[in-house]
């Protein structure tokens, strides 16, 4: 019976303790928020991440082409698309009749070009794509079977982060290299373990104090606040991974 109020009144404090993250420090985690413009009427607005292998002497820049719909392209390899919000990630604002387009490396003017072009084999995007991005994969080898590297479609998040979840935040981002949890190593041991989520129970539980690093670190979701769901969002993740 002890036992058991012992724990309600632990449940309780846990569920009723919400701690500010000190905002100067919450600034340092928080991602800048997406400045990209306004879409292009008529249009929805397709990403793409490429990866270094994309770019070479010949090229820095990433082209989008269609050759059927409003404004198709008159030559090879059409329009060059815009730098969007991170490393690598590019966008166009493309007609919404257009069915089908391949993302490229925009090489042009060499007469060696397959030793360098870079491209996608055609992409349908009929349906549900608008604000998605093609992750271009980086393990694709050169091979007769597969001439162009195969994409993968996610939704994007903005700031580079992308996932299968629609409308999400870096919380549901999948690219590998952010490495968003290790925001969640509360105990500085350079992992992620399920401890960090017991951490910030304890510290909800007023059990453990935290130093104001550790309360913007326990602060996964992002939200200015150090609650339960940030503990509960660890061990999501953790479960994911
Ligand atoms: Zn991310």
């Amino acid at each position: 019976m002890k036992l058991k109020r012992a724990l309600s009144i632990l449940l309780v404090s846990i569920m009723m303790f919400t701690f500010f993250v000190p905002s100067a420090l919450a600034s340092e985690v928080v991602l800048s928020d997406s400045t990209l413009p306004e879409i292009k009427e008529g249009c929805n607005r397709y990403f793409f991440l490429a990866n270094d292998s994309w770019f070479n002497e010949y090229t820095n820049t990433i082209g989008i082409y269609w050759w059927e719909g409003t404004d198709a392209c008159e030559e090879w390899p059409g329009y060059i698309a815009n730098k969007a919000d991170a490393e690598n990630v590019y966008y166009y604002d493309v007609p919404v009749d257009v069915r089908d387009i391949i993302w490229n490396n925009y090489l042009i003017g060499i007469s060696d070009i397959y030793s360098y072009e870079m491209r996608t084999g055609m992409m349908g995007v009929v349906g549900d794509f608008d604000g998605k991005i093609a992750v271009a994969r980086t393990e694709w080898i050169d091979n007769f079977d597969q001439y162009w590297p195969p994409c993968d479609w996610y939704y994007y998040y903005g700031n580079g982060c992308y996932g299968d979840v629609k409308n999400g935040d870096y919380t549901d981002c999948l690219c590998k290299e952010h490495e968003h949890y290790l925001v969640s190593d509360i105990d500085n041991d350079g992992v992620v373990t399920i401890l960090d989520a017991t951490f910030i129970q304890r510290f909800l539980a007023l059990i453990d104090i935290f130093s104001d690093d550790q309360k913007v670190k326990s602060d996964v979701d992002n939200d200015g606040e150090v609650t339960i769901t940030d503990a509960t969002t660890i061990q999501l993740k953790l479960a994911k991974l």
